[in-house]
């Protein structure tokens, strides 16, 4: 979700003045007709042992190998016998796991990677680190209690895409441009995350990384791989549903799923609101017309709460359309009369080419956070991240093409 940007320049300098690494790969397809074992679960992999011949643990000794450890090379699990590394090979089994091609790094440590999935596809995704987060998680209850932070990263957040392209077609979005290419695969999904947590050398489990699924794509139109992907991640990776958040633009049969799964699995729900009224988000989001407001929170109340969760409202402010003090107290009303324990997240548009918005005015997002606070309605900015390498919200489009 929210994701958008195309080739272009930035305070004059272009962008690839930010790369700071590209892997080439000369080897065009070199694995084409392997196949890959990173994005299959315990039963799958099970199987994959089976047809080997070796016994189901070592499903378990792959799994952990290539999730927990994160070894990305078959002959890497030295806790497979040798003979069966071999027979794996020949078989024409590898990891498969998708590979950073390109890293953007912003003067603020964003870094903003093209990473490319299943072998043979030249189509890569986005995939950003932001070392500090955004501010985004703040006051969502993953903060406990006297926790600080130890590190420079230690709120690190890690923004996932689930599809190439977009199909939903959101006004202020440059992904939306592309059009839906493709679905991701879960491996392709949760293979972003362990590839960047490997990168970053993140200790799961005791350092604190939260994931956003806002990259490109509405994860909720690719649901059985998006979810696929955040079982994988909780239950072989190790990372807590609670410190991720899905963000939807508002597909009410995907929201009416999600609500269904079990809390141990359940990252926390954003809707991607952008409006004060179906008016106007039938405007800016055609899909209202769908799926308006009030269906939209009707399926939201139907996902189980867990203490201290809220639901988040985001906000994207574009200049003369949504960001004026009487949208802001619409805003509050309509979260207030939601009844849900929520919180809103503004986002000042990010401008990209073609696209026909303007940013707010300086001073109008805080003027716009301080009207919902005096209303009653927890209000975070978020933090413009790598604006410098099109990292921030919105302003993802593989400005490099794979
Ligand atoms: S078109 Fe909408 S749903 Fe799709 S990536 Fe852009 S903001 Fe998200």
């Amino acid at each position: 979700m929210a994701a958008q940007h195309e080739k272009m320049h930035y305070a004059g300098r272009s962008v690839s003045e930010n790369v700071i690494q590209i892997v080439t790969r000369t080897d065009e397809q070199p694995d084409a007709g392997r196949r890959t074992l990173f994005g299959l679960g315990r039963t799958e992999l099970a199987a994959v042992a089976a047809e080997l011949g070796e016994p189901g643990f070592r499903a378990s000794q792959i799994a952990d190998g290539i999730y927990k450890h994160r070894l990305a090379d078959i002959n890497e699990i030295t806790t497979l016998s040798k003979a069966m590394r071999r027979k794996m090979s020949e078989r024409g089994l590898k990891v498969g796991r998708p590979e950073i091609l390109q890293v953007f790094r912003s003067v603020d440590g964003t870094e903003r990677y093209l990473v490319q999935g299943e072998s043979g596809s030249l189509q890569t995704v986005e995939t950003v680190w932001m070392p500090e987060g955004d501010e985004g998680e703040a006051g969502d209850g993953s903060q406990e209690e006297g926790e600080e932070a130890q590190k420079a990263w230690s709120r690190a957040t890690i923004c996932v895409s689930s599809q190439v392209g977009c199909a939903v077609n959101c006004q202020f979005c440059l992904t939306a441009k592309l059009g839906l290419q493709r679905n991701l695969t879960a491996g392709e999904i949760a293979g972003q995350v362990v590839t960047v947590l490997d990168r970053h050398g993140v200790e799961v489990g005791r350092e604190r990384v939260n994931l956003v699924f806002m990259g490109m794509g509405e994860p909720f139109l690719n649901y059985d791989n998006f979810m696929g992907a955040v079982r994988l991640l909780v239950e072989e990776v190790g990372l807590s549903p609670q410190r991720m958040t899905v963000s939807t633009s508002g597909i009410v049969p995907g929201i009416e799923r999600f609500a269904q799964e079990p809390s141990e699995v359940r990252p926390k729900l954003a809707i991607s609101l952008n409006a004060p009224n179906d008016e106007i988000r039938s405007e800016v989001m055609p899909l209202n017309r769908k799926w308006p407001i009030a269906a939209v929170v009707d399926a939201v109340r139907q996902v189980k709460l867990r203490p201290r969760e809220r639901i988040t409202f985001e906000y994207v402010l574009l200049g003369g359309v949504t960001d004026q003090p009487e949208h802001a107290r619409e805003v509050a009303r309509l979260v207030r009369r939601t009844g849900l324990p929520a919180k809103v997240n503004l986002i000042a548009w990010n401008p990209g080419p073609g696209i026909p918005f303007s940013m707010p005015q300086p001073g109008g997002v805080e003027a716009f956070r301080r009207v919902l606070s005096a209303e009653g309605v927890p209000t975070y900015l978020r933090r413009p991240r790598g604006r410098d390498i099109y990292a921030a919200c919105g302003q993802l489009k593989r400005t490099v093409e794979g």
